[in-house]
């Protein structure tokens, strides 16, 4: 049954097994749908508000601007009216009149009708009322004003009233231009205000001059009698532009056409801020007397900065707090999954422990019951025994079920050793022990858990020695519950190795009785050298501690003299090859006592795993040695002179030779024969002539260099080796020495002579070949008549 069967929902509703990534991914699909959905409807609500917003303003311009247009027809109108209602109005009335009037209107005037036999009187009196120079006048090509021709009819401008910048046209007759004579026959035809197409205003500010011109006829009320028109100049420009916002600060676009002709629609005008980038546009007709004009608003780009959507930031917050609200989704079920794939997995491994430790535990059981050398005996805190396994059974002569809850682990102690223990630990801790605790603490003499040897009692009353090692047994909790005791049959070991140290006693003994020491010396199958044994005579062989050596062998070479060592190294190395006995005489070098002399005999025996051991014995042998170099150089000293003798010479002689022939110097021999010595014998006696061979030998000893060799080869008969010696060096050497004996007379005998005989060594010659040619010489001397030097042949 699996361990969660049912498991709760993450926030309720999100399957545990379901993809993080899956419910990421939706959570964002759903943020970014409402998001979107959101947006949609802000922008929606957004539209209609600007929507309302710019109808108000367009409400408001549409109205502002009607209202202006109505005011002109009104003003124009009680111009009319006055004019219409007076017998006569003088200019001065006129601009009383009109002065209050200029509001958005360039000029007021007053046109009378003027008949062509009028003229003259009319310009008089005009004269005389307006201005001094007043003449009827129109615009010529160039736009100068100049006195009009005779026509049927004039409609001159008499009175104006206009604003500071209008230079006032009188006298400019109206009718002079079509677009103006049509308005005012318009105007007579209706009888009713009429409005001109889009013209030029004369006298006015290019920047203001296109206009249009309102005109009014005045009828007199008592009959129908035209008397002239009032007149008003209007700048589209102004008109419009007169109290709006600056440029850039107003929230319309806003154009006006004027409608009057189908085929052009003139622009009347646009306000300089330009239109937004919207949908939103307002078209209105404006009525102005008889003309219709349009006015076309459209949103500024002011209107549409000030009223901007919040869509984008909306959006973009909505993508972000969707984003999050993923990424917090992610993290939670991903979290939440590991978490769970954690437990799963703590539960399979503790399952896997679980069954492992029932494997164990069976194990254990197993391994008591096979542990038939070992008992182990476990006990509760009470020391009482609750464990007593086969081993314990064989070991105590018990069965378990006569120990277990029954007897307790110090009932199988010899009473006196745990006595004694405590006592030990007692004195050790400062505070009484109880003996049931004495086998089962640690004396801290060591740290750690140490086993010790103790004496228990079999159920026969026999005693037995066991390597016990007791440690508590703690539960779960790391709570003291128990201990466990692990005794080890030691009897059998304890026997063996007091035997071993009865032979080992028995090894030191001995072999401090005799001279020298014996050894175990191994070489490894790598070649490395070590002392398994060294006995104590070795310590007066090398003057080193056995056990130095038995932990670094290569002390040993330390004290053999450099120029044995060697060779004994490569003696052992012979043996270890040829497994032969080792035997070795060398010297070594001694701290205390200096050089010595020893001899090392050993046998070697190979090794199992590759590898030699010897076993040996090496002895001072540097009193032999003496008496043996004793003897040696008596065998080679001529007993009477004190000088080398014949078999020294020869030696000396061979090796010279192969010195020379590995090339390395010359050598030649001076050969001596006493002159008649057998008249000394027989004039003073056998002991006088020894004695004068004694002081020949001193007398030539005397002369030679420290490298010859004297001998006696017999008799009266001497040679002298002179390594390293060309003939003509040795010949010199001769006659030194023939000249030193002669000149130096033995006392009693007197003088004394020799022949000699000098041979140098030729390329390939044999030593006898050698010696024939100097005992020649000797001969020749002797034949010459004694006492000389012969020279060598050759
Ligand atoms: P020559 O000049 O021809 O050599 O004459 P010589 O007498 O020296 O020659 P010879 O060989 O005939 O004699 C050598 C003698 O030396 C003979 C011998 O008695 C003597 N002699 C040999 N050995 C010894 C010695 O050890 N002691 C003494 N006192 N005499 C010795
Ligand atoms: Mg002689
Ligand atoms: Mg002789």
């Amino acid at each position: 049954m699996a361990l969660h069967p049912v498991r709760p929902r993450i926030l309720g509703f999100i399957s545990e097994d379901v993809s993080a990534w899956l419910v990421a991914s939706l959570v964002l699909a759903a943020g970014a749908l409402l998001t979107g959905l959101l947006a949609w409807g802000t922008l929606n609500l957004f539209n209609q508000q600007l929507r309302q917003r710019f109808a108000l303003q367009v409400d408001e311009r549409y109205s502002r601007i009607e209202e202006r247009f109505q005011d002109q027809v009104q003003r124009l109108d009680s111009l009319r009216r006055f004019f219409a209602n007076s017998d006569g109005v003088s200019n001065t009335e006129f601009h009383g009149y009109t002065e209050a009037m200029l509001r958005h209107t360039r000029a007021f005037a007053w046109a009378p009708r003027v008949l062509r036999e009028e003229r003259q009187a009319f310009e008089h009196q005009a004269r005389a009322e307006v201005s001094g120079t007043f003449t009827i006048r129109e615009p010529d090509e160039a736009g100068v004003l100049r006195e009009a021709p005779e026509r049927d009819e004039y409609v001159p401008v008499l009175y104006v009233q206009g604003q500071p910048s209008y230079g006032a046209p009188l006298g400019l007759d109206l009718l002079y231009q079509p677009t103006r004579r049509a308005t005012l026959e318009r105007a007579r035809e209706r009888n009713a205000m009429a409005v001109s197409q889009p013209l030029d205003l004369v006298g006015v500010d290019p920047v203001f001059s296109r206009g249009i011109m309102l005109a009014a006829p005045v009828v007199r009320h008592s009959g129908n009698e035209l008397l002239g028109f009032v007149v008003a100049a209007v700048s589209m420009r102004q008109l419009m532009s007169d109290g709006l916002p600056d440029s850039g600060h107003d929230n319309l676009s806003m154009r006006v056409l004027d409608l009057s002709s189908d085929d052009r629609q003139e622009m009347l005008y646009e306000s300089p801020d330009r239109p937004g980038n919207s949908e939103l546009s307002a078209t209105r007709l404006l009525r102005l007397a008889d003309r219709d004009f349009r006015v076309e608003l459209r949103p500024s780009l002011l209107f549409l900065s000030s009223n901007h959507s919040s869509v984008v930031s909306l959006t973009v917050l909505g993508g972000l707090l969707s984003l999050m609200l993923s990424v917090l989704f992610y993290t939670l079920v991903s979290q939440r999954q590991r978490a769970l794939a954690l437990v799963e997995q703590r539960t399979q491994e503790l399952r896997a422990r679980e069954t492992e430790l029932r494997g164990t535990h069976g194990q254990l059981r197993g391994v008591l019951d096979a542990a038939t050398q070992v008992a182990i005996i476990a006990t509760d805190l009470r020391g009482v025994i609750t464990t007593f396994n086969a081993g314990a059974e064989q070991m105590l002569g018990y069965q378990s079920c006569d120990v277990l809850q029954s007897m307790t682990l110090e009932s199988l102690h010899v009473p006196r050793e745990l006595q004694e223990r405590a006592a030990q630990l007692a004195a050790r801790f400062g505070k009484p022990i109880p003996t049931c605790h004495a086998m089962l603490l640690e004396g801290g003499e060591q740290g750690g858990q140490q086993a010790r040897e103790w004496t228990l009692v079999r159920r026969d009353g026999s005693h037995l020695t066991v390597n016990m090692l007791a440690t508590p047994v703690l539960d779960d909790q790391e709570l003291w519950v128990g201990h466990l005791a692990i005794c080890i049959d030691v009897t059998e070991r304890k026997r063996v190795h007091e035997a071993l140290a009865a032979r080992d006693l028995l090894l030191k003994k001995l072999s401090a009785h005799v001279p020298g020491g014996i050894y175990q010396f191994k070489m490894d199958f790598n070649g490395g050298f070590s002392v398994i044994y060294a006995s104590d005579g070795i310590r007066d062989i090398y003057e080193l501690e056995p056990d130095v050596l038995v932990r670094h062998a290569e002390a040993i070479f330390s004290r053999i003299h450099p120029l044995d060592s060697a060779r004994v190294r490569a003696s052992i190395r012979t043996s270890a090859d040829t497994l032969s006995p080792w035997r070795e005489e060398y010297r070594v070098q001694l701290p205390l006592r200096g050089l010595r002399w020893v001899r090392g005999e050993a046998t070697p025996e190979q090794l199992p795993g590759g590898g030699v051991l010897w076993h040996g014995y090496i002895s001072d042998i540097s009193d032999l040695k003496r008496v043996e170099e004793e003897l040696r150089a008596l065998s080679v000293t001529d007993a009477l002179t004190g000088i080398r003798n014949r078999r020294y010479f020869q030696e000396r002689l061979t090796s010279e030779l192969a010195r020379v022939e590995r090339g390395t110097g010359e050598m030649a021999v001076i050969m001596l024969d006493i002159d008649h010595f057998k008249r000394i014998n027989d004039q003073y006696g056998h002991a006088m002539g020894d004695r004068v061979l004694q002081a020949v030998c001193q007398r030539i000893t005397q002369r030679l260099r420290r490298t010859d060799v004297f001998c006696r080869l017999g008799g009266e008969e001497f040679v002298v080796l002179c390594p390293d010696t060309d003939g003509e060096s040795a010949y010199t050497l001769a006659v030194g020495l023939w000249d030193g004996l002669r000149g130096a007379p033995i006392e009693e005998v007197g003088v004394i002579t020799a022949s000699f005989g000098v041979a140098s060594l030729r390329p390939g010659e044999g030593a006898d070949a050698l010696l024939l040619r100097a005992d020649s010489g000797v001969y020749a001397a002797k034949q010459a008549g004694r006492d000389r030097v012969e020279a060598p042949l050759g």
